[in-house]
């Protein structure tokens, strides 16, 4: 009996099935101007139905045929709203964009471009130049060059300068960023061997004078970004170990992380600067371009003009190089940043927070009893600033089904994400733009009604 009943309701489900013909022309009207070709209308009709006979209690209709189909409607990573509170999210493509900085990039390098040719002699040039010129004009430096992330760049200068030989690294600085960054693992795959020097808590100059010999491939020092070393401590300044680089003829390479850059003007960012460390003339300064400096992922190295063309001819260098628009974007967010104009992160780190208050209670006016203001924290995030909380107002939620809401909001359109911290669900309006907090209300009101 149970047998039949379920084959009746089987049969019923595929019963509902169109035919493919009806089916194709539920599918074509989802795309504009109602065009796409025949081949790829017959694969996504085949697909759609065959999802739903396969799986149990799917029943065919043109919304579950949008839904199976969003990955080709809306190709890609989708927006989101960002209410965690922590600027700088890597699950959330870390800095949010100038869209018009991109849209210069874009507009400059997405016909034929002179990527690789040296107009003037109308010889081939390196891809470097682009990014070379305008690091030499910014600061002082003799020459750059662009990779895929800092990751990337961190590998590719200890292989060119230290493979087979040793890296000093103070104890202290052996960092794990997240996301299978961990230095040592880093050397290993540069073929660099890791030299310890110091502990955890101190290191001095004397410990890496110690160490250098002529097995010395290069001196590293890595910004710990994510973390802080308190209480009985003592670093190697950058300065100290440059002299030191400078007096026994081995290079230094800095990773400062974040891209911190003083024309970006934060609140009080207790971070190292692009320009203070430049200032202590490190051979190689390399950073991330998608974190504070607030452009694509991309890692920039600056320095001496030899030790830069010995990265150049890695072959590794063939499988970091940045695209033509990775280039044009960052050498754009380079200009945009240095001439000191805002950038998406800068506008929120930069808010006022009696404004913040101000949208904060307004948004709380709307969305119902079951929601108040709290004191909450805000990072910039990115493995950057992580001391450095900053007190600020959430709107919380104390209701039922904290989870499940939350769970609505994020799969919302555009999805919105709180966090869920002290039992209770919360949205930080300081990693919002203003001009997102009514769509916020309209999106919590309608993940409610649906949720709770
Ligand atoms: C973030 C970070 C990295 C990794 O940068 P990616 O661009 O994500 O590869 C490396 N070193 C430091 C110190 C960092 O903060």
């Amino acid at each position: 009996m149970g047998h039949l009943l379920m084959g009746m309701v089987t049969m019923d489900r595929r019963a509902k099935i169109p035919n493919i013909n009806r089916v194709k022309q539920v599918i074509r009207a989802f795309f504009p101007d109602h065009d796409c070709d025949e081949r790829l209308l017959l694969r996504l009709a085949r697909f759609t139905t065959e999802h739903v006979r396969e799986h149990a209690g799917a029943v065919w209709s043109p919304d579950v045929c949008r839904r199976l189909l969003q990955p080709l409607l809306e190709p890609g990573p989708r927006p989101l709203i960002n209410a965690t509170g922590i600027m700088l999210h890597t699950n959330m493509g870390r800095a949010p964009l100038q869209a018009s900085v991109v849209q210069q990039a874009l507009a400059r390098v997405a016909g034929y471009t002179d990527l690789e040719l040296d107009a003037a002699s109308a010889k081939r040039g390196h891809r470097d130049r682009h990014i070379a010129a305008l690091a030499r004009l910014l600061w002082p430096v003799e020459d750059a060059t662009l990779v895929n992330n800092a990751a990337a760049a961190v590998c590719l200068a200890l292989s060119a300068l230290a493979r087979d030989r040793e890296t000093v690294v103070s104890r202290g600085e052996l960092i794990e960023i997240g996301g299978s960054f961990r230095l040592p693992d880093v050397m290993t795959q540069a073929g660099t061997h890791l030299r310890e020097v110091g502990t955890t808590n101190k290191t001095r100059i004397a410990d890496f004078e110690a160490a250098v010999g002529p097995r010395t491939g290069c001196l590293f020092k890595a910004h710990p970004s994510n973390y802080r070393i308190e209480g009985f401590t003592h670093e190697v300044p950058l300065h100290e170990l440059t002299a030191l680089g400078r007096r026994t003829g081995v290079p230094v390479v800095y990773d400062l992380g974040g891209g911190y850059s003083e024309h970006l003007a934060l609140p009080a960012a207790d971070e190292p600067s692009i320009e203070a460390a430049l200032a202590a003339e490190p051979d190689l300064l390399i950073f991330s371009c998608d974190k504070l400096l607030g452009g694509v992922q991309a890692g920039l190295v600056l320095g001496r003009a030899d030790l830069i063309a010995q990265l150049r001819r890695q072959t590794l260098m063939r499988m970091l190089r940045t695209d033509k628009l990775t280039l044009s974007i960052v050498c754009h967010q380079l200009a945009h940043v240095q001439r000191g104009l805002a950038t998406p992160t800068s506008r929120l780190a930069n808010q006022d927070p009696a404004q913040l208050e101000r949208r904060a209670a307004a948004l709380n006016s709307l969305l119902g009893p079951a929601w108040r203001l709290v004191p909450d924290e805000t990072y910039i995030g990115g493995g950057s600033l992580p001391a450095q909380a900053r007190p600020g107002t959430a709107l919380a939620y104390d209701g039922a089904d904290k989870q499940k809401l939350a769970d609505c909001l994020r799969r919302g359109e555009p999805g919105l994400l709180a966090s869920i911290r002290g039992g209770l669900l919360r949205l930080n309006l300081a990693t919002v733009f203003p001009e997102q907090d009514e769509t916020v209300a309209k999106l919590v009101i309608a993940a409610q009604s649906k949720v709770v």
